[in-house]
Formats: C-alpha cells, structure tokens, sequence
C-alpha cells in the first residue's frame, strides 16, 4: 500500500440549519398574488412553527455538505458482517422509481392493481424456489420483524396441535434479535453453546430439545460465517419430539443457487430483501422480510394471502387459521420491486455466482490476514470471516481502536464485538462486488495497521485522526444522550 486512499480534503464544518437563518430570507421567488387575500384564522398564524428562513444556496450546501460526512457503500468498501452491505445495482433503483409501481397504491383496489399484484406473487414464488418453501408472505417490515411473524406461525401450529409449548432453543452465536422475538411471542429462551469448531452439535440439542419446546431458532451459515453441518441431524432431533425448526435467513447470501434450506430440515425461514435482495440499508431502511414456510405452517400466515385465479390476482381474506396481519397493507412495496428487479436481472445462475463470489472473497481475505490477526475459527469460511485482536493484546491496542484506524485509511470499519461468543471479534464481510484491487487494498491497510499496533501504539489508541469527527465518546454518547442538537 502506498497512501491512504482517505484524506481530510474540503470537508466543511456546518451548523444547523437555525443557525444559518436570517429573518426574511427565502428559497422561493412567488409571484405576486393575483387574487384578493382573505386573511387566515389567527390561531393559525401566530405561535407557528419555527422554521428556518435560508436562501435555496444556502440549503443546497448544507445538505451537501452534510451528506459529504457520510459515508455508503457508494463512497467505497462497507465490509460489515452480518449486514451484507453489498453494492446495490442502480437498475433496480430505476424500476423501483417507475411511476406504475412508485404511485401504487395499497388502497387502489384489485382492479388497478394487477400488474403490482402479479409482480408480489411472482416474487413470492421465486423466494418459495430459492428457499425451498412451499408458501411465502411479504408482509413483514424487516427481518426481526419477519421472525416475529415466523414465531407466531409457530406458536399458532402449536396451538392448533391442541398443546402450547414454553420454550425455544437459541445457539449462542444467534443474532441478538432471535431472543427478543421469541421473547415477545412469550417464549423461553434456551441458550446453547456452539462446539469447538464453532458449530452446533446435535448431542447438545439433543440433551434440550423436550415435548415442552416449540422448536430451535437456528441461523445457517450462522454468524461465525461458518457453515452448521449438523443441521439435518438437529433439524431430526427437534422434528422427533414435535417441534418446528426456524431459519434465520440474513445469511442467505452465502448459498444462493447452493443450498435451498427447506431440502435441509428448515421449516421457516425469514429473506433479509435489504441484505441480499438489493435495496440500501445504511442508516436504517426501509426493510422488508418476507417468510418462507413449508406446506402444514401455510395455513397460518399473514391474510390476506396473494391468490391467482383464471381471472387474474385477488386478495384472499377468507384464511382462518391466520396469525392475522403483520402490516398495514402488504410489505414494503418499494424494497420488493428492487428484489424482483434483482432477482430477474441476476437469474438462477447469477445469483448463484453472487454466493460463490461472496464466499471466495472471504475466504481470499481469512487466508491473507490470519497470519496478521488471530482467526477465531480456523476452518473454511462462508461469506463472512471472524478474527479478534488477539495478536494485538500485548501492545494494548484493541479491535476498536483497529476498526478506527481503518477510516484513515479510507475504508468503513467491518462489524466488532459481535458475535459474542469471539472475545474482540472483527467479522467481516467483503461481499461479492468487491474487485480483487479493493480486498488487496483492505488487506493491506490492515497489515500496516497491525504493524503500526506494534511500533506507534499510539496512533491506533486515538484513532482516526483523518475523518471528520475523531474519536467519539461513546460511552457518555450512550448513558448521557444529546437529543436537542
Ligand atoms: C440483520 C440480521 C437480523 C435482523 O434483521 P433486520 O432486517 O435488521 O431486522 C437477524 N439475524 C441476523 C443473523 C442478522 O444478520
């Protein structure tokens, strides 16, 4: 590596839009009126809202300059585990913004619906195929969202058997969401840890899994990146005593095309559409997190159910075993139009390169860094790849302040501390649209890291020193927080 590719440049320091105001000034010339004014209810003209008077140059360059802070995975490499923050082809941006799907609207009636009706049943059908499952909704809002409603899928069948059951088995490496879904469904969490090499072994389950447990909530690869070999055995285990296996699918970017996970034991399974479907997620949404569900658990999801019929698509109200609603109207219609966007310019094939690709790229990153940084698991990877700061112990410099220094060197730090089960875990996930110059590029800039850990400790602990804003205080940022600007 030669330089940094992140400098300081023309990054301006902004204030708030309050700040900049003047009394008077505006962003709009409006002809004058050319009709008699009648003047307004007074309690609608005094004490109204605060608002900032700017000149339209004025807001422009606030916004851009604010927006020159950011940084996506538009600006560069966003190796974030357990996120997929893989590029998102502008194509599906296009299709998404059509006017026909753009101003559709949920209340619009079948009749005019149609065409956004026949692109959410095909879509439902594609997932069914990638995933392996018989019946699939698009209700849900986002993936913990979607296993909320996988839960109450599941609580329902329960139910329906004639017995409620109190429990649910969840691996130590699940993601933090598994727990509280259950939770909120009024499940037990049963919390089991994973084997040696990272990975669930049936004899565990096994000593668990009781006539009183719903079934296991169980993420595949799980978020180690590595693969749960064992699952057709667990997947057994929990059947043989009645219970139902539930998919966490944020992973599926890793065995597209590969391995579909209702030919596995799955029994539900939720799609993160914003993680492997293309739609950007930075920030916070929108989401969507469709369920799969195999043949007896389709009775139970969210009505109304997408129905075809010789006379084309209609909405079915008539399902009396479902959970009921999950949502308003239908899903998040906008992320869904990406998703089938995505999925029809990729193809069966395409999308299985896309996990190959995702797979070799870490695997290429697992193999040129473990001799720079501690593998947690030293073992073939999926898509993701976890270390920790091990190596960088002695010379007390810690994966926070390595995924810091990262920024300086222009790329966004990948996941830390998560999995929990990794003391000072770096999990990264390069994703498959990462050219080979780019994984060389964040190879390197770690490797230079990790020497400077080892010659000028110092630059790492105050880390970064390029971006914007420096080191951030962030346990005062969490227990005191600023909500007033
Ligand atoms: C992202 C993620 C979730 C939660 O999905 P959201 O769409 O963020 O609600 C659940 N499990 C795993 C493993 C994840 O990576």
């Amino acid at each position: 590596m030669t330089t940094p590719t992140a400098t300081t440049g023309l990054i301006f320091n902004e204030p708030l839009l309050w700040e900049k105001s003047r009394p008077g000034r505006c962003g709009l010339s409006i002809p004058k009126s050319d009709v008699p004014s009648s003047p307004l209810d007074s309690s609608l003209t005094t004490g109204g809202p605060d608002l900032p008077q700017l000149s339209e140059v004025d807001v422009t360059r606030h916004f851009t300059r604010l927006s020159q802070w950011n940084f996506g995975v538009d600006s560069g490499m966003y190796p974030l585990g357990s996120c997929t923050m893989k590029y998102n082809p502008k194509t599906n941006e296009v299709q998404a913004a059509r006017p026909g799907l753009a101003n559709a609207h949920p209340m619009a009636g079948e009749q005019v619906s149609q065409g956004a009706m026949e692109l959410m049943y095909n879509l439902e059908q594609e997932l069914a195929e990638i995933t392996g499952m018989d019946a699939v909704t698009l209700q849900p809002a986002a993936g913990a969202h979607g296993e909320l409603t996988g839960m109450l899928v599941i609580h329902a069948y329960h139910a329906k058997q004639g017995k409620q059951r109190s429990k649910i088995i969840i691996p130590d490496t699940a993601h933090g969401t598994n727990p509280a879904s259950a939770t909120l469904c009024g499940y037990k969490s049963i919390n089991i840890k994973s084997g040696e090499n990272g990975i669930l072994t049936p004899e565990a389950i096994a000593e668990v899994m009781d006539e009183d447990t719903a079934g296991i909530m169980i993420t595949n690869p799980n978020t180690l990146g590595l693969f749960e070999e064992n699952i057709q055995e667990i997947a057994d285990i929990v059947h043989a005593k009645g219970g139902l296996v539930y998919g966490d699918g944020a992973n599926m970017n890793a065995i597209m095309g590969i391995v579909q996970p209702g030919k596995i034991g799955i029994d539900v399974i939720h799609l993160n559409l914003h993680k492997t479907f293309s739609t950007p997620h930075g920030g916070g949404g929108p989401g969507s997190g469709p369920i799969g569900v195999v043949k007896k658990l389709a009775p139970f999801l969210p009505s109304p159910r997408i129905k075809k019929t010789g006379k084309g698509y209609s909405w079915q109200f008539d399902c009396p075993d479902t959970i009921g609603r999950m949502l308003t109207f239908h899903g998040h219609f906008g992320v869904l139009v990406r998703a089938y966007a995505y999925i029809r310019t990729m193809g069966g094939n395409g999308l299985k390169t896309v996990s190959q690709l995702a797979v070799l790229n870490a695997n290429y990153i697992k193999a040129k860094l473990k001799d720079t940084l501690a593998l947690a698991y030293d073992r073939p990877c999926m898509h993701e790849c976890v270390f920790s700061d091990k190596n960088q112990q002695p010379h007390h410099v810690t994966t926070l302040d390595m995924a810091k220094r990262l920024m300086d060197y222009g790329f966004h730090p990948p996941t830390v501390y998560f999995p929990l089960v990794v003391h000072g875990a770096i999990m990264i996930e390069p994703t498959e649209t990462e050219s080979r110059e780019t994984i060389d590029e964040f190879i390197q800039a770690f490797k230079a890291i990790a020497k400077e850990a080892e010659e000028t400790p110092e630059l790492l602990q105050s880390a970064p020193s390029r971006p914007k804003l420096k080191r951030l205080d962030e346990v005062t940022a969490a227990r005191k927080p600023c909500l007033c600007g």
